[in-house]
């Protein structure tokens, strides 16, 4: 068994399954509420089961997530939806604020209990702290220096877990009041609107309606908006010192962002001796899925953080992927993007074994599902028999690069 957990975001059920296939040891995903992402479309009942039984199925693990913040008003609906789901066999569940943990210890949930980031935890004696009171793992709080997590973790039992890749907030590990205020959407009760991304100009008192332009950088000023994360490059360093998780952030991004970035993450921990070769192809693999610019340094160099000229960086569209679990020549494809005969297409693949490199293909014919007549154009959303010149792995991932 590995001594380390890549935790992956499940935004959905497809996004789980690709998560899991491509290299996750768990996944994370919430239900219809109580937790941080209001937005995504968040597991129904049934959904929690279907992935419960298809996590199992593949050994991997299962964090259900419980961690908004609970106002007065929502402690009877809290205390019903635990109930709700206190049959299912979560691994564990995740919480932010102690009156949840208490709902929980008091619940017949039968499962590990994790704290999260949003709880701020720096140091060992809040880490003991919260062991003491019923918690396996806590996720640090962001800005949790490296020589901190060492100390954390030569004065503390308990599993420690930290963000490796993904968005951040600009506030401390997301404590922020920046969404409620300006658009009356509560961050910590999983509505964040993101206004801290948003594009700003400066309007003088008694002129409003004129807006003067802050110039930043040639595209736009994004005052408040950071860096994405992105540790592949430290991420030894992190599990030498003592991390037991790692979680990639994103449950409102694509499937092919969860897979993908799970893959590079669970080779490098894998193989930490081909980190020095596999270098370039990590960072390009990382600059494939969408993005801001990265950076290392939240953790020890926060002082230094840049947090200027941060514009989104797209540079594939995620076409679709293979529904056919073994290696074909004619595979059914779910398309998401338009795909054409004559298209030069990248297949990114499941790991097996170490095999990681990617495979370029040409699309040679497109015939509808339903008639098995051939067509011009795969459509979005739809599912087409497609042939390629070579034959691809089940489950492999379609992508197309972007014209610059
Ligand atoms: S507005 Fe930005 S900084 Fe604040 S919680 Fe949302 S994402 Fe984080």
């Amino acid at each position: 068994m590995n001594n380390y957990e890549i935790v992956s975001p499940a935004g959905n059920l497809e996004k789980l399954k690709f998560a899991v296939l491509y290299g996750a040891h768990s996944v994370y995903f919430g239900g219809d509420s109580f937790n941080l992402r209001d937005k995504s479309r968040n597991f129904s009942h049934q959904d929690i089961e279907d992935a419960l039984r298809f996590c199992k199925a593949h050994n991997v693990k299962t964090t259900f997530l419980l961690n908004s913040f609970v106002h007065e008003d929502d402690i009877k609906q809290l205390r019903e939806y635990v109930k709700s789901i206190e049959h299912f066999d979560f691994d564990a569940v995740m919480i932010s604020d102690p009156a949840t943990l208490e709902i929980v210890q008091n619940s017949q949930l039968d499962c590990r209990i994790y704290l999260s980031t949003q709880m701020s935890t720096l140091n060992h004696l809040s880490a003991n702290f919260w062991h003491r009171n019923g918690i396996s793992r806590i996720v640090l709080a962001r800005e949790t220096t490296l020589d901190d997590i060492k100390k954390i973790r030569d004065s503390s039992s308990v599993e420690l877990e930290i963000f490796a890749h993904g968005a951040v907030c600009i506030s401390y590990s997301g404590r922020c009041l920046l969404s409620r205020y300006l658009s009356g959407r509560d961050a910590n009760q999983g509505a964040c609107s993101h206004p801290c991304r948003w594009n700003f100009a400066l309007v003088e008192e008694k002129r409003p309606g004129f807006h003067l332009e802050i110039i930043e950088h040639k595209r736009d000023t994004h005052i408040l908006s950071s860096k994405d994360l992105c540790l592949i490059h430290k991420i030894t360093s992190f599990k030498d010192a003592g991390v037991n998780a790692f979680k990639i952030e994103g449950r409102m991004k694509s499937l092919y962002y969860a897979a993908n970035v799970t893959r590079i993450y669970r080779h490098a921990l894998d193989n930490p001796d081909l980190n020095n070769s596999f270098k370039d192809f990590y960072n390009s693999e990382l600059d494939l899925v969408s993005h801001r610019p990265y950076t290392d340094d939240l953790f020890n160099e926060f002082s230094d953080m840049e947090n200027r000229d941060v514009p989104y960086i797209k540079k594939v569209v995620f076409l679709g992927y293979i529904n056919n679990e073994e290696q074909t020549d004619n595979p059914v494809v779910k398309t998401f993007n338009p795909i054409r005969p004559g298209d030069i297409i990248e297949a990114i693949s499941p790991l097996n074994r170490d095999n990681i490199l990617d495979t370029e293909l040409t699309v040679l014919e497109i015939r509808n599902k339903d008639t098995q007549q051939p067509d011009e154009l795969a459509r979005p959303n739809s599912e087409s028999y497609i042939k390629f010149d070579k034959s691809i792995p089940g489950n492999s991932i379609l992508r197309k690069k972007m014209a610059v």
